[in-house]
């Protein structure tokens, strides 16, 4: 059994609605046992946080003295509506975990996996490929060795319950179930969010993503994304 968890949340700190406190204090009621607040860094995309903002950020989820653990990540945009000479080990320092947006999609100017893969090290922290349409974005490249790549170097793969993420009514992981199928046995994390902005009970909605999991059979990779956080 997967417990609630919702790693992927936008607050006023970025283009959200809630301040943490409310998220929190939401999560708490719906008894979710985990969930990790991802606001966007630095992009022109959308109302993001810049470096000198960062502390505060840290500060204020590590304030919040409810019952319920909140894991500090944050979501980058990678393109070149992000400044990726500011991507340094200690920016993100006290950061748990980092989601990149738009890896390898050509129809969002997304940068190529290589690229991540050459930062990754500098980075330092847990880092995932978020809501990828990835049966369309690395349908070049061989799926064993995209596997590979995956695991070699600890990329978490995001299953994105945020309807922007589907198409037809489809969801991108949904999409992508072969390539979900094929991670398990693998070490591969997956972690999974709601992308909630806007209507707290969006973050409801990873509960599809949860009956997605145990529909596959792919549990222990989220609980290895769970484990990955504590270190
Ligand atoms: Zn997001």
């Amino acid at each position: 059994m997967i417990p609630l968890i919702d790693f992927h949340i936008h607050s006023t700190f970025s283009d959200g609605l809630y301040d943490i406190m409310d998220i929190a204090a939401y999560a708490l009621k719906k008894e979710f046992k985990v969930i990790g607040i991802s606001d966007h860094f630095n992009t022109r995309k959308v109302r993001s946080i810049e470096p000198d903002k960062i502390k505060n950020y840290i500060e204020e989820i590590e304030s919040l003295d409810l019952p319920i653990k909140i894991y500090k990540g944050i979501e980058i945009d990678f393109s070149p509506r992000t400044d990726l000479s500011l991507l340094r080990k200690t920016i993100f320092e006290s950061i748990d975990y980092i989601l990149f947006e738009y890896v390898n999609d050509s129809s969002m100017m997304g940068y190529p996996l290589w690229r991540l893969l050459e930062i990754y090290e500098d980075i330092g922290k847990p880092i995932g490929l978020a809501h990828n349409n990835i049966q369309k974005n690395f349908n070049s490249i061989n799926r064993e060795d995209f596997l590979d790549l995956l695991e070699t170097h600890n990329i978490f793969l995001e299953i994105n319950t945020n309807i922007n993420y589907s198409i037809l009514g489809e969801y991108y992981y949904s999409i992508s179930e072969e390539v979900f199928k094929s991670i398990k046995g693998r070490s591969i994390p997956v972690s999974i969010g709601s992308d909630m902005h806007n209507n707290l009970e969006e973050m409801l909605n990873v509960k599809k993503g949860i009956k997605f999991v145990e529909s596959l059979g792919i549990e222990e990779n989220v609980k290895l994304f769970m484990e990955i956080l504590q270190h």
